[in-house]
């Protein structure tokens, strides 16, 4: 018996393992989350020197894998036992072993978001092709949310990597037909391209970036054309749910600009997922 006919039959093995799985890389994101940003920018700085024919300033190493994490208040350098996700912080009670500086709770609140979703995703599809795709499309969309909400950026470097996996995904009719696939890619971007700009000459203002025209080809490229509208529909109720209670705590006032990009991934997310399902119950409520 191979491994992956084991996990098909035995349903509690493959969940735990996606569980599991999902803990480990959630405490990756936190990284990719906390530095990808920083990469970026210096990497703009690297190339406008370039152009402007400045001196290029030196700087050490800095990517995903060095230097090794440190806290931010003493430079205590996070030992592998502090680093186990969420059992780390449990038994370290939140705190910098070294300064006992309080350690922020959206490390372990991420690391546990991640191993639920893809819990999920591996209740959803089952041991299956579906499975070991939807995964890193899930992941690649918590890290794209943490960024916009953070930078208000979608980075390409992660965007359009995913978008191909999506039609690649596709060309075997994982999700969709690659048709559908492809036209999705294509509607999506110019669905919210077309928004921009009306809204651009209307107003004269920005709505939204061309990170978003990107992710919305992203959708449409794993869901196919046919999730466009569900997820433009489910991501202004979200926007709208999520607004109303930053509004609540106060964190935002009327009239803020907010990143429509961690929208845009929550519903697509779930327009991939839970898509057919719900146009079917629509249907349904509507008679036909
Ligand atoms: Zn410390």
């Amino acid at each position: 018996m191979t491994l992956w006919t084991f996990l098909a039959e035995q349903p509690a093995y493959f969940l735990t393992l996606a569980t599991v799985l999902g803990l480990l890389v959630g405490s990756f994101l936190n990284v990719v989350v906390y530095r990808l940003p920083i990469m970026l920018e210096r990497q703009w700085q690297r190339e406008a020197q370039e152009v402007l024919g400045l001196p290029l300033a030196e700087h050490a190493r800095f990517d995903l894998c060095l230097p090794a994490s440190r806290c931010p208040h003493c430079a205590h350098r996070i030992r592998a036992w502090e680093n186990i996700p969420v059992v780390s912080y449990l038994a370290l009670r939140g705190r910098c072993s070294a300064c006992k500086h309080s350690i922020s709770v959206r490390y372990p609140l991420v690391e546990v978001a991640c191993a639920l979703l893809s819990l999920v995703v591996a209740w959803h599809f089952g041991a299956s092709a579906q499975a070991l795709l939807a995964l890193p499309l899930t992941w690649c969309l918590l890290a794209l949310s943490l960024i916009d909400a953070d930078h208000g950026v979608l980075p390409d470097v992660l965007v359009l990597p995913t978008l191909w996996l999506g039609l690649i995904a596709n060309a075997f009719a994982t999700f969709v037909p690659l048709s559908d696939a492809l036209w999705g890619a294509v509607a999506g971007y110019l669905s919210l391209w077309s928004v921009y700009w009306l809204f651009k000459i209307i107003t004269g203002k920005e709505g939204m970036g061309y990170g978003d025209f990107k992710l919305l080809a992203l959708i449409g490229a794993w869901g196919g054309w046919q999730v466009l509208p569900l997820t433009l529909m489910l991501s202004s109720v979200v926007g709208a749910v999520i607004g109303l209670c930053l509004l609540r705590l106060r964190r935002l006032s009327v009239g803020t600009a907010i990143p429509f990009g961690p929208y845009l991934a929550i519903a697509g997310w779930i327009a991939v997922l839970w898509g057919d399902e719900i146009y079917a119950s629509y249907l349904q409520l509507l008679g036909f």
